[in-house]
């Protein structure tokens, strides 16, 4: 590689990449390394979240969720959906299309922008210089005078229940199985466990999630949470809570899971089981112990509130780093650091990075919840609107769940929102606006929502906060 960069970006995700395009845009000479190896063995970008993560993950739940309605939901409409049935292999085979126009996506998206694309692994040595080994083993020493590091993360291992070939898997074994397994265990009723439990046991497996903590989504706001709990158990899949598993026994093609609850040692037998306990920092043999880049105690690459490590010129955004593990929260970092490196002023705002549960219905959430505020003290009030009550929600008979949004007593300023429901995910986001333009829930409820749309639930629970809702009683008035 003949002349230095500006930049090198270790890492090709949601993280590595947006921020490897950014740079570029602002001008600099950027070079962007990846280590992965899709399915045929070619180098692609595009990280945990295009090939293994976010996007697979909803490519299943959206065709599943399409099948459950056929099934469970059509004859409402008067619609007789005959002899219905699904092709796993077909499902599966719509979801590589989808990652494989959207790595070769991030791959014209360099070279329209620029960005030099290096296949093969990235280590960080001391005085910015970055060793590069391409996938035929070649080694060079690259030039920068900065770095980003973009490295992720992988699935956290939990010696109970170690890894084995088709029996026992990880995330992104659990988007591959050819058929829904009869029995199914999921270890972990985590974002990732939920979800890909959800796909399965719309397919017909018997879906049992254990769960560690005795309490059900606990980061979630609580009312959100038992919603959300009684829509799962009535879709047929089974979570028990206050499940430690200590152990799996392989017999043939089953797998035995030992587990412990308040009532003492319990065992269940599974066909598959899906081992979703969260995920760790990628740091491995990465820093060269001599670059100046330090790990926090749990294993995070250091960083400041822009994304700055220990050595200078050297960033670290993503998964890696502090912060909650969302695709949204690494390319927002990955922004932030190319532009902080052109010396603009950007800046990201930690308190308002919306969280998206994709299940059915959906949860999704951003700032603080009714619980956290309660715990810290804080008075405010609550705006709850129920989709019951929404007309759009009704001609799509999809009624269950609220809207809830939080503001101050005294300010009214927005300080939260969580959303169980349809389209969640896209509801929350007019709250994120709301909430980045410091907006109250006066404001809010003063604008004007479009009839009949699913966001009118948004509209009357911010009018709810101060007793105003239209569309429903409301527990006092102003
Ligand atoms: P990654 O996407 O993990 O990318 C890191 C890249 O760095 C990888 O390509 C890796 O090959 C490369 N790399 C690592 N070390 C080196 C090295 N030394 N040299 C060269 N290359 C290296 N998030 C959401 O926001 N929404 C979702 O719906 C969602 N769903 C998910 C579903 C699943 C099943 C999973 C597993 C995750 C999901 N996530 C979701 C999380 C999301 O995928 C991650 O937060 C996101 O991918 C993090 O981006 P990143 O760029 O930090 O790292
Ligand atoms: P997340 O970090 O959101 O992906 O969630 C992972 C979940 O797995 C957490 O709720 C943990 O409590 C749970 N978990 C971790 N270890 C175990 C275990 N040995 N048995 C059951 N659940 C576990």
């Amino acid at each position: 590689m003949a002349d230095k960069f500006d930049v090198i970006v270790i890492g090709g995700g949601p993280g590595g990449y947006v921020a490897a395009i950014r740079a570029a845009q602002l001008g600099l000479k950027t070079a962007c390394i990846d280590k992965w190896l899709n399915k045929e063995g070619k180098g692609v970008f595009g990280g945990t979240c295009l090939n293994v993560g976010c996007i697979p993950s909803k490519a299943l739940l959206d065709s599943t969720h399409k099948y459950e309605e056929a099934k469970e939901h059509f004859d409402v409409h008067g619609i007789t959906a005959k002899d219905l049935k699904i092709d796993v292999s077909t499902m599966l085979a719509r979801k590589d299309k989808i990652v494989n126009n959207l790595t070769m996506g991030v791959a014209g998206l360099f070279k329209a922008n620029g960005v030099t694309p290096l296949e093969g692994f990235g280590k960080v040595l001391a005085g910015k210089k970055v060793e590069f080994t391409n996938h035929a083993g070649k080694t060079e020493i690259l030039e920068t005078d900065n770095i980003i590091i973009a490295t992720g993360s992988i699935p956290v291992a939990i010696p109970p229940a170690p890894l084995t070939e088709g029996l026992i898997v990880d995330s992104s074994g659990a988007l591959e199985f050819d058929k829904a397994p009869k029995r199914l265990g999921v270890i972990g009723a985590g974002v990732i466990g939920l979800e890909l439990g959800t796909v399965w046991n719309r397919l017909g497996s018997e879906v049992t999630v254990l769960e560690a903590q005795d309490k059900f989504l606990s980061l979630v706001d609580q009312q959100v949470a038992k919603e959300a709990a009684k829509q799962i158990k009535k879709q047929g899949m089974s979570v028990l809570l206050g499940a430690r598993v200590t152990g799996t026994e392989i017999k043939g093609k089953e797998v035995t899971v030992n587990y412990s609850d308040s009532e003492g040692d319990k065992s269940a037998t599974f066909d598959k089981l899906i081992v979703a306990v969260g995920r760790r920092p990628y740091t491995e043999n990465l820093l060269s112990g001599d670059c100046g880049v330090n790990l926090d105690e749990r294993g995070f690459i250091f960083v400041n509130d822009q994304c700055a490590t220990d050595a200078p010129g050297i960033y670290a955004i993503g998964d890696v780093v502090r912060g909650p593990m969302l695709a949204h929260k690494a390319s927002e970092e990955g922004v932030m650091v190319a532009e902080r490196i052109c010396d603009h002023k950007a800046q990201i705002n930690y308190d308002i990075i919306p969280s998206v549960i994709y299940t059915h219905p959906e949860i999704a959430f951003v700032g603080k919840n009714e619980d956290e505020l309660k715990a810290a003290g804080e008075k405010y009030n609550v705006g709850m609107f129920p989709f019951a009550a929404v007309g759009r929600a009704m001609a799509a008979n999809d009624t269950a769940g609220f809207v809830k949004i939080i503001a101050d007593a005294e300010t009214d300023r927005i300080l939260g929102a969580s959303v169980i429901g349809p389209s969640a995910g896209d509801l929350v986001q007019q709250v994120v606006i709301a909430m980045e333009f410091g907006s109250s829930a006066e404001d809010l409820g003063m604008m004007v929502f479009s009839h009949p749309t699913l966001s009118e639930a948004v509209h009357e629970a911010a009018l709810a906060v101060n007793g105003h809702a239209i569309h429903k009683a409301n527990r006092k008035r102003k």
